[in-house]
């Protein structure tokens, strides 16, 4: 008898050889085993009759073979099987390529089930390759897995049902409890069923029980991370002084800053460190919320660090905030790669005698070599590529410092749950006042000279404009994609000879990027021809055009940002996003560009045109690899999940009760590969 810690190759019929291909994929035991869930089936239980169905359908029938096989070799390594085949009416003619273990297999005058596409004219039916078993195992709905190399989806489904038939009941993992709740059928059922259903109810019934308990897991592992965090901090934040920080800023707070900055304040009165994300989409103010409790944490006494993705914006926090907070006398330095190392040595120093209360720089500023006095809090800037392994670290390194994350990236809000899981949330769902809606509108090349004279109209009145290309030097794998370099040459002898355009792109060096963008925020810069180096951040209120070129490259989350850089005074802004792609899928993506303004919306249809990869996909987001459950496609029962974490952790927070611990040890297992 098997149990499910049984190594795989005790199966019946799994010999060395093919146990190591199964190794392969990484199953060695029967639980991974039978964990390997079908990706699709095959529904065979539907038969009909020839007369039945029209040409072209896909269809399984019973039918008798009624001729013997004839070989027919049509030349080296292809040789074709025929035979023909009777339902009671009609005649099949079914050719197989290839297969001469299936052709030896069949017995003229013996039943089979048919399963494939048929092919019907006026005088003869034909099917080519079908699938073809005996009807006792034909019969069915016929799991689907993913074949490798020599393990074809039928081997695997073979050795999975040898290996369900010798197994006692498999050990059920949720209480009887949550079973009853969420009307979940048990594991062992589910097991089974989802192997090999005998209706569509059976499969909908196994997948939301593993969905569900696959999502349950992921939730309570991510909530214990959080609450790991929570061991207790000396740090003491005693006074609140945002009225104090209120009154150093040119305009009032909007509502939702100043509830974000409530929020944090509590957050940081209380006895355990704060954890906290700052989502707003772009142009919502967050730095203000940041510099906000940066006052406050420095009035109680400590020292701040405030990390940005790119030294253009680490500088341009320390000049914007240099600017809000310089009257109070705090003192604000700011470390880069690029900081020459005299000064390096000597901020480091003052640092470490705590006469610098606040650091702005890139993330080299947490760097072990980098010690503070007495850091209290620790803000990152516009951290998309934030996961939740390096939030853990960075919470790890301080002796219970406060952590803010600020994030433009609209994470649609069912992801966000997930992602961001293990932090509490501050939204900002308001716009300063006074902004203008920007008007977006794709074009194609033929606009071009029509755009150019918008846009030196615009800059003769004293506004500036983005253009922004996908590359920065020309490619000869790409030959139709605008680089910066050789655009911006262009630019400057044609359309804009007399004006005054700068380049920015990531290849150059930080001193001279810093340059051309400080040329461009004093205005000396007219029109600034870019990668998308300028996607996060850079806020300079009197550029008024963006144009994007290629735009059909980019994703819309990633248009949007860029987009963000502009209608950010009070003028009226627009958007061009120029592509001449022919594809109607590019087309409808910029559309939504133009329709919504809302980045969450925006993010939320990128999803449903892109699916998650995008999200779960590049983004290092450090979370488990899921087997069953789609973040998309699963949401209703990952709010159920979700609630079920919830009630677990408030009867049992440390998971000791006996009917948990099989979910303890699922959340080991599940989070085992990632490091915290
Ligand atoms: P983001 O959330 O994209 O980081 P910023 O913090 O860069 O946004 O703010 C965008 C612009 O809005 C800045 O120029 C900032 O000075 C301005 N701003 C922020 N808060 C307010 C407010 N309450 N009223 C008016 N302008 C504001
Ligand atoms: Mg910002």
């Amino acid at each position: 008898m098997l149990n499910t810690e049984s190594n795989i190759k005790f199966i019946k019929g799994v010999g060395e050889k093919r146990a190591e291909m199964f190794y392969n994929l990484g199953i060695f035991d029967v639980d991974a085993l039978i964990h390997f869930f079908p990706r699709k089936y095959e529904d065979w239980t539907n038969t009909k009759s020839v007369s039945q169905v029209n040409s072209g359908d896909n269809i399984t029938i019973k039918a008798t073979m009624i001729t013997p096989v004839k070989e027919h070799m049509i030349r080296r390594g292809m040789t074709l099987y025929k035979c023909r085949f009777s339902d009671g009416e009609s005649v099949i003619n079914v050719t197989i390529f290839n297969n001469k273990y299936l052709a030896q297999s069949l017995r003229v005058y013996e039943d089979y089930v048919l399963f494939g596409k048929i092919e019907k004219t006026f005088t003869a039916s034909s099917m080519s390759s079908p699938k073809i078993e005996k009807p006792d195992t034909g019969i069915c709905i016929h799991p689907i897995y993913s074949a490798s190399g020599k393990l074809t989806s039928n081997a695997i489904a073979k050795v999975i049902k040898t290996a369900l038939d010798s197994l006692d009941e498999i050990p059920e993992t949720l209480s009887d409890d949550i079973r009853k709740k969420y009307d979940l059928i048990t594991l062992d059922e589910a097991i089974r069923l989802i192997h090999f259903p005998n209706c569509e109810m059976d499969t909908y019934n196994a997948r939301k029980r593993l969905i569900f308990e696959e999502l349950l897991t992921l939730q309570l592992g991510l909530l214990k991370l959080k609450s790991n965090k929570k061991s207790e901090t000396t740090l003491r934040i005693t006074e609140d002084y945002t009225d104090e920080f209120t009154a150093l800023l040119p305009y009032r707070l909007t509502n939702a800053q100043k509830r974000a900055i409530a929020e944090c304040v509590k957050d940081m009165q209380n006895k355990y460190p704060m954890s906290r994300l700052l989502q707003g989409d772009v142009g919502s103010g967050k730095t203000a919320v940041g510099a906000g409790i940066i006052y406050t944490v420095i009035k109680n006494g400590y020292q701040t660090a405030l990390m940005a993705p790119t030294e253009i914006l680490a500088i341009q926090h320390f000049e914007g905030l240099s600017k809000m907070l310089g009257s109070t006398g705090i003192t604000i330095r700011l470390l880069t790669g690029s900081t020459k190392a005299k000064e390096k040595r000597e901020i480091k120093a003052d640092l470490y005698d705590g006469k610098i209360d606040l650091l702005i720089g890139t993330h080299a500023i947490i760097q072990n070599d980098v010690e503070f006095k007495n850091l209290g809090l620790v803000i990152t800037d516009e951290q998309h590529r934030f996961g939740v392994k390096q939030r853990a670290n960075l919470a790890n390194k301080g002796h219970g410092i406060h952590t803010l994350v600020m994030s433009a990236t609209p994470i649609p809000r069912t992801l966000g749950l997930i992602l961001y899981g293990d932090l509490d949330i501050s939204i900002l769902d308001e716009l300063p006042p006074g902004r203008q809606e920007i008007r977006t509108d794709v074009v194609d090349s033929r606009y071009n000279s029509r755009l150019y004279k918008f846009i030196r109209d615009a800059v003769d009145r004293g506004e500036q404009c983005y253009i922004i290309c996908p590359m920065v030097e020309e490619s000869d794998e790409a030959p139709c994609l605008k680089s910066a370099e050789q655009f911006a040459e262009e630019l400057s002898q044609s359309a804009f000879e007399g004006y005054n355009l700068g380049l920015l792109h990531g290849k150059m060096k930080p001193k001279d990027k810093e340059k051309v963008m400080k040329a461009f925020s004093d205005g000396d810069v007219q029109i600034l021809v870019a990668t998308t180096v300028v996607e996060v951040g850079v806020d300079v209120p009197n550029a008024t055009i963006m144009v994007i070129e290629n735009a059909e490259r980019f994703g819309l989350s990633q248009l949007h940002q860029l987009r963000g850089r502009i209608g950010r005074g009070n003028k009226k802004s627009f958007c061009v996003l120029v592509s001449d792609s022919k594809s109607e899928n590019a087309r409808n993506r910029l559309m939504i560009m133009k329709k919504y303004s809302d980045g969450f919306r925006i993010a939320d249809e990128d999803l449903k045109a892109r699916g998650p990869g995008d999200f779960f996909g590049e983004r290092q987001h450090g979370l488990p690899t899921l087997k069953i459950a789609d973040m998309l496609e699963d949401i209703e029962i990952l709010h159920l999940a979700q609630d079920c974490a919830k009630d677990i952790l408030d009867e049992d927070f440390n998971l000791d009760l006996p009917k948990n611990k099989h979910l303890c040890s699922s959340i080991t297992k599940m989070f085992r590969d990632i490091e915290y």
